[in-house]
């Protein structure tokens, strides 16, 4: 099956526990107000890779703990990105799946692709990023409303406390600067540009 990618990372440390290898998928129909991922919301084919590329790209990484799907919204994929998880999965890979809806409309869904995503993920983060309820103070996640279900006994509670929040930035060949990870990001953005050559005149 072929996935509809924004983009992927091999490695990072900033979007969940331990190094991971980071997947966004292209498309999402929430719009949630205050998403710092818009350009991720239309549902117009970027970068097609089918699941078994994926899978080879990610078992070839060195030293990595899991994979985080998010987006986009990895739950408008369900069906790929649970074939993909249960390849990794048998690699003794864990999964984290965001997803901007609650764990409660997945689960009534009845929908079969959602349950078997479900099933494939170790941590699920729900619930989309709501402005009014900015919250930095846990790892990963940008406001309150937004939680951890543990679906697995892969991670738990406790260990989650270890962690903070924290960004990665890179700056790719083509001078585009790509910032994954949570923070504020309105702040970064604002710091970067005072940077800029324009605004030191
Ligand atoms: S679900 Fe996630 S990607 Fe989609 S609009 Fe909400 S915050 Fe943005």
């Amino acid at each position: 099956m072929d996935i509809n990618l924004y983009k992927y990372l091999k490695k990072t440390t900033a979007e969940g526990p331990g190094q991971r290898f980071c997947l966004w998928v292209q498309g999402c129909s929430r719009h949630c107000s205050g998403c710092f991922a818009k350009e991720t919301w239309p549902h117009k084919p970027n970068k097609i890779m089918s699941t078994i590329d994926l899978f080879r790209l990610i078992t070839a990484q060195k030293d990595i703990e899991g994979v985080t799907f998010l987006g986009g919204e990895p739950f408008e994929q369900a069906k790929a990105l649970a074939e993909l998880a249960k390849m990794v999965k048998n690699e003794g890979l864990s999964v984290l799946t965001f997803t901007g809806n609650r764990y409660e409309e997945l689960k009534n869904a009845k929908n079969k692709d959602y349950d078997e995503l479900l099933a494939q993920t170790d941590l699920l983060i729900d619930g989309g990023f709501e402005e009014d309820k900015f919250d930095l103070s846990r790892p990963w996640v940008g406001s309150k409303n937004q939680r951890y279900i543990f679906l697995t006994d892969r991670y738990n509670e406790n260990e989650i406390k270890n962690y903070k929040n924290k960004i990665e930035v890179r700056i790719e060949k083509n001078g585009f600067v790509f910032i994954n990870g949570m923070g504020d990001f309105n702040a970064i953005e604002r710091d970067l540009c005072l940077q800029c050559p324009k605004n030191s005149l």
